[in-house]
């Protein structure tokens, strides 16, 4: 039995990093809702922003993205007629759809050839939704092509024929916070802080080339995490970016954020503007799938053999995705009585890295691979006393420890100096944020009748 000690510091704020200051005093803390409800915005919590201004953002852009100009919807008739709404069911072509609503195949002609969009009319898919509004006389006067919760088309009869407009709709980040502390694994703590899915890969992957999530968190250590939420008509649409995020691992502090470099590239960089991503992930294997239960035995990771042991061995369940730890060419890809299936991946002309025991080989001999792709699943093939990932790191053909060796490892991607002075402006807010939640968070956990923690048993 462990306890985990969590802090959930959650509020909703319309998107602008520059206005947004975390003021401790009037930060609510909560409980036992889901974070969904707890971001909602209270009104006087939320900057004087509309939905015209700023405050929009586009899906999956970052705050430094441009906008994107939302079309005019097509005009209503006169005296409009309601929409009967028809969903495109599997085996449906746009004939059979406008007879279902009571128009003819020739409509479906006049649409295609005449309006500028008409031809996409033609790409349909089961479960989109068709609109169909008629004159006073029975004609068809519009049609809606609502293709997804962003867009919609509309196809309107004039006197030079049908029209058609484009509708965009873009969703409304809204900024979030969490904090958590690790009891047992990352996994837990994303999930008790109330991150989905989704965002605790996304922060599982900016941190992939400097922490070992399966072997190197430890009780006690925390996560911060500055994150968007994009909502549609006041619901929750989707996840949106990690805008900031740190976590400090035994004691030492990793601080990445999100920006867009003069290129448009988007990536995270740490305070000094170099990049997270390295040329090695630290752990080739998505820890996501890695219970508790396997994470206890982190403690002893490297199963005792008479054999002098030659490499990491990570725990986990069979089916457990492996990734190709950097960009490389396969050189192997086969299966021996000791080895079991295995890869083998050459990275530039020093590095090898060895995958061993998998359950399922993904690659092929010669084939190309980039970081993080997957390459085969955990198994127990070959010598092996159960499920696991016997991984290996060769630099000049030597086995070398991965976690000890980094000063010799390629150097990470840094901002070019010319663009430091304008990264440094741009985190500057998202940093002292981070700086605030850390602090928050430690008076809380001085505090252990603190409101706002939140303790949880966790069955080992
Ligand atoms: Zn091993």
């Amino acid at each position: 039995m462990s306890k985990a000690s969590l802090l959930v510091v959650g509020t909703g704020l319309s998107l602008t990093m520059a206005m947004a200051v975390i003021e401790p005093q009037q930060t609510t803390r909560y409980s036992a809702q889901p974070l969904i409800d707890r971001i909602a915005p209270p009104a006087e919590t939320t900057m004087a922003l509309t939905t015209d201004s700023a405050a929009d953002v586009v899906a999956g852009a970052g705050p430094n993205l441009p906008l994107e100009t939302l079309a005019q919807p097509a005009p209503a008739p006169k005296k409009a007629n309601p929409w009967i709404e028809q969903t495109v069911r599997t085996g449906d072509n746009l004939s059979v759809i406008f007879k279902r609503a009571g128009f003819q195949t020739k409509d479906v002609y006049s649409i295609v050839s005449q309006a500028e969009e008409g031809k996409s009319l033609e790409r349909i898919f089961p479960g989109q939704t068709l609109a169909f509004q008629a004159t006073d006389s029975g004609e068809l006067h519009a049609v809606k092509h609502i293709r997804s919760a962003l867009e919609t088309v509309t196809y309107t009869r004039s006197d030079e024929g049908f029209t058609s407009a484009i509708a965009t709709q873009a969703p409304t980040a809204k900024m979030a916070w969490a904090s958590g502390t690790i009891t047992t694994s990352l996994f837990m703590a994303g999930q008790e802080a109330g991150l989905s899915q989704n965002t605790i890969m996304e922060l599982a992957n900016i941190f992939g080339g400097v922490i070992d999530f399966v072997l190197d968190p430890r009780k006690g250590d925390t996560i911060h995490l500055i994150y968007e939420d994009l909502y549609l008509n006041g619901e929750k649409y989707k996840d949106g970016a990690i805008l900031a995020a740190s976590f400090t691992n035994q004691g030492e502090t990793f601080n990445a954020y999100r920006y867009t470099d003069a290129n448009g590239d988007v990536g995270y960089y740490n305070e000094d503007g170099v990049s997270m991503r390295k040329a090695f992930l630290m752990a080739p294997v998505d820890f996501t799938r890695i219970s508790s239960n396997f994470n206890m035995r982190r403690l002893h990771p490297i199963y005792k053999t008479t054999r002098p042991h030659r490499g990491t061995d990570y725990a986990a369940p069979r089916g457990t995705p492996v990734y190709a730890a950097g960009d490389g060419r396969v050189t192997k890809a086969g299966y021996s009585h000791s080895n079991g299936n295995y890869v083998f991946i050459q990275h530039g002309e020093q590095y090898v890295t060895k995958y061993l025991h998998l359950h399922k080989r993904k690659v092929k001999q010669g084939q190309r691979v980039s970081q993080s792709q997957v390459i085969g699943t955990v198994g127990s093939t070959g010598a092996a006393t159960g499920p696991h990932l016997h991984y290996e790191f060769l630099v000049n053909g030597v086995h070398r420890n991965p976690r000890t060796i980094h000063k010799q490892l390629p150097k990470a991607k840094s901002l070019p100096e010319e663009e430091l002075a304008q990264f440094q402006l741009a985190i500057q807010s998202a940093s002292s944020q981070l700086a605030a939640l850390r602090t928050d968070n430690r008076l809380a956990m001085n505090e252990s009748d603190s409101p706002g923690r939140v303790q949880t048993q966790l069955a080992q």
